[in-house]
């Protein structure tokens, strides 16, 4: 089955999240070169295969709008839709990840580039709140595993506490992503490496 994707960074959060089917590490991984130009009817289809035990992941990602390929320019979802692979609970798991590894991140301009994404990992669980409500719409939990941690932690869902956090992440200039583009690239890459595990008890959604 095609899930729908919004960006190839889309896909590689979603697999942060998403233990191998076969091998149960955290080891997915798309399987590139993304250009749009190579993509039939228009269409980019991303496969991807885990990086420990080399098998297939089952599901392939249509990623819509077509990807750019901007080296640097790090874009989860440009649409204001949600996403269809990470759910609320998910982009919050991923922002506490994201902002844990800032906090590892020896290197200044890296660790101020994290939590700018962990920021934006923030925008995207906020794409699931109605306008003026305090909590998700019920469709912005994926699984019965979302369901039952938005009850026991209602708190963190709170748009209040979720806005504080916003609050606290950086916003890069246009010019700090460009003039950073390479090196916090390589930072980029070295954080997917790392094979981190969630640490919210966030359950994947296998399609
Ligand atoms: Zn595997």
């Amino acid at each position: 089955m095609d899930r729908l994707a919004h960006s190839v960074a889309e896909i590689q959060l979603y697999f942060i999240l998403t233990p191998c089917p076969a091998c149960g590490l955290t080891a997915l991984r798309p399987r590139g070169p993304f250009d749009a130009a190579d993509a039939p009817g228009g269409r980019t289809i991303v496969r991807a295969a885990c990086a420990r035990c080399l098998r297939e992941y089952p599901d392939g990602f249509v990623v819509s709008p077509q990807p750019m390929g901007v080296v640097g320019e790090v874009m989860f979802n440009a649409t204001t839709q949600p996403s269809e692979l990470i759910d609320v609970v998910g982009w919050i798991a991923l922002y506490r990840t994201i902002v844990e590894q800032a906090w590892q991140e020896t290197d200044k301009r890296s660790a101020r580039r994290l939590a700018w994404e962990a920021g934006l990992c923030l925008d995207e669980a906020l794409k699931f709140y109605p306008r003026g409500e305090r909590f998700p719409i019920s469709e912005g939990f994926f699984t019965p595993e979302s369901r039952a941690r938005f009850q026991s932690f209602r708190g963190q869902f709170d748009r209040e506490m979720v806005l504080h956090h916003r609050r606290q992440a950086p916003n890069l200039t246009a010019e700090e992503r460009r003039s950073e583009a390479g090196e916090a690239r390589g930072g980029w890459w070295k954080f997917w490496q790392k094979h981190i595990e969630p640490r919210m008890g966030w359950q994947p959604d296998h399609g």
